[in-house]
């Protein structure tokens, strides 16, 4: 098949183009590099069933012929951590979600191609249930900070079922909650990325608040395996269905967690809680383990094991 991935130099993207071209799919990675990386497809770039152009989604992809007519498009395009989208990229990333969910289901209508959104747990906003179930419609604040991500998110989900319901565009939603894994940009202020440098280094580990807030991690491969079955799910079911791992654990419990398997001398100190930051985060996966079969196979522990193992070797101190 002809796959797009957009967003295909990031964490996830890079994986997800690894697995493709692993299967011997044709597919063009489109990315603007904001907060991706072309060292990330160091690797793939050696692969003939594989091409990267340099695209940002929010212009509309020109009637460029020199790319093939796509089967399936994944979009993942978008920064990602709050560190990446507040601030100064905040109106870009509203308009990543926005413009570039337009751009990308235009180009899926013309191709005829299915096309999976990665939505977000972020969605759900600060959640008034917990677990959160695909039911629930969230409690967003919607001129916070967060807002950009979290209002552009919903958006685009909106705009995906108005093209489906309006165009007959065959689409697929997955609401992506915490993942981790090699990759993971150090300099993006994600809490596991932060607490392994922070530990490796032996620095002061760095919780915002009261560090109870509870988040759940998903380890890189169980998404993308979660990813594919999607897009390949039976035509007409469309989600919105959630992706992550319901192992819920406070930010402290991690910090000791990394604390224990570094061996390190760090300290635990704490910072304020950045604004609008969610106090519990736990998906109800049922629907994943009923429609696609999945559920995640890798624990926090190991999961933790094989991304310090990836940092200490990036650090070179392992
Ligand atoms: N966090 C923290 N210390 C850090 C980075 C993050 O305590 O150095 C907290 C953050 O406040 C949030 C949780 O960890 O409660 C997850 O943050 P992250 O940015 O990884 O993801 P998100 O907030 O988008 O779930």
């Amino acid at each position: 098949m002809y796959i797009l991935v957009t967003g295909g130099t990031g964490f996830l993207g890079s994986f997800l183009c690894e697995r493709l071209v692993d299967d011997n799919h044709a597919v063009v990675c489109a990315d603007n590099n904001y907060t991706g990386s072309v060292e990330n497809i160091k690797a793939l770039m050696e692969r003939a069933n594989f091409r990267f152009i340099e695209r940002d989604i929010v212009d509309p992809f020109p009637n460029d012929h020199t790319l093939p007519r796509f089967d399936q498009i994944y979009n993942l395009a978008c920064p990602a951590s709050p560190v990446a989208y507040q601030g100064k990229a905040a109106i870009k990333t509203t308009k990543t979600s926005v413009i570039g969910a337009i751009n990308m289901l235009d180009l899926a209508k013309k191709d005829g191609a299915t096309i999976l959104q990665a939505s977000t747990s972020e969605i759900y906003g600060e959640p008034l249930e917990n677990p959160q179930k695909e039911s629930y419609r969230g409690n967003v604040n919607p001129i916070g900070v967060r807002a950009c991500y979290d209002e552009g998110k919903r958006c685009a989900e909106s705009l995906f079922f108005d093209y489906h319901r309006e165009e007959g565009v065959d689409i697929k939603v997955v609401r992506i909650f915490n993942t981790y894994g090699p990759r993971m940009n150090p300099r993006d202020g994600r809490v596991v990325s932060n607490f392994i440098v922070q530990a490796l280094k032996n620095e002061d580990i760095t919780a915002y608040g009261d560090g109870k807030q509870t988040r759940s991690f998903c380890y890189a491969d169980d998404l993308i395996e979660a990813m594919i079955r999607m897009m390949n799910s039976p035509k007409g079911f469309t989600g919105p269905v959630n992706i992550g791992n319901p192992g819920e654990f406070t930010i402290l419990e991690l910090a000791q967690k990394v604390i224990a398997k570094t061996k390190s001398a760090s300290k635990i100190v704490f910072k304020p809680l950045p604004s609008d930051d969610p106090t519990q985060r736990r998906p109800d996966i049922s629907l994943a383990k009923e429609q696609l079969g999945w559920s995640p196979q890798i624990a926090l522990d190991e999961g933790l094991d094989k991304t310090i193992a990836y940092f200490a070797n990036k650090l070179g101190l392992w």
